[in-house]
């Protein structure tokens, strides 16, 4: 069976990746089996760029098709920030709940209508011949503070559109039938269909 590396080292992320492949005829290999492979230098200005340079990295070491993400949550009211410093936003070593802490406080005060927000998602397929990009978006609202705890990131402060929970208290199954990545994952199905065999 022909095998694809995930090029992601979060292992949230990994979960809902697996759970999107599954059902094609793939198999799917973990990073973890290449050591080799340099940590990621995410130092591009935009989800593509960072998707790309990641895929393209884990083909040069394993000479394997090569899947990454790279994704964020851009909030308008911020002109767009988080965005790709989303996994970084309140500093370099920076957990899930300083980011939201730091996001909540900007947005303190912002009226319900000012909240809106979009998750981002970009997936790049990278191998021999074939170089691909997808994306998928996840409209919605940051939420007043956090709810519920499934999921990972800024899951607990983002409400998506249509709901009234945030992501984090949708179960996994529910996150996975409207979320950006969910969306993104529809194009690359397709493409994963006809282009490898
Ligand atoms: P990346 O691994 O550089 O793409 O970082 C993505 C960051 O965006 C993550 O660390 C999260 O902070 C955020 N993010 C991306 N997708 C999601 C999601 O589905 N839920 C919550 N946060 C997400």
């Amino acid at each position: 069976m022909l095998k694809i590396v995930l090029a992601s080292r979060n292992k949230h992320k990994l979960v809902e990746l697996r759970f999107f492949l599954s059902g094609l005829p793939f198999e799917i290999v973990s990073l973890d089996e290449f050591p080799g492979v340099p940590l990621f230098v995410e130092d591009g200005t935009t989800f593509k760029d960072n998707a790309l340079k990641k895929s393209h990295q884990v083909f040069q070491h394993t000479n394997m098709f090569s899947l990454a993400d790279d994704s964020g949550l851009e909030v308008f009211y911020l002109n767009g920030r988080p965005g790709v410093y989303s996994a970084r936003y309140a500093g370099n070593n920076s957990d899930d709940n300083a980011n939201n802490q730091k996001l909540l406080t900007e947005m303190k005060g912002v009226a319900p209508r000012r909240r809106g927000a979009q998750f981002h998602a970009v997936l790049a397929l990278v191998g021999k011949g074939i170089e691909k990009t997808v994306e998928g978006l996840c409209p919605g609202a940051i939420a007043e503070s956090p709810r519920g705890t499934n999921g990972f990131g800024y899951d607990p402060i983002f409400i998506p559109k249509g709901f009234r929970r945030t992501y984090a208290e949708l179960a996994a199954e529910e996150k996975n039938m409207i979320s950006h990545r969910s969306k993104a994952f529809g194009k690359m199905r397709d493409i994963l269909k006809s282009e490898i065999h």
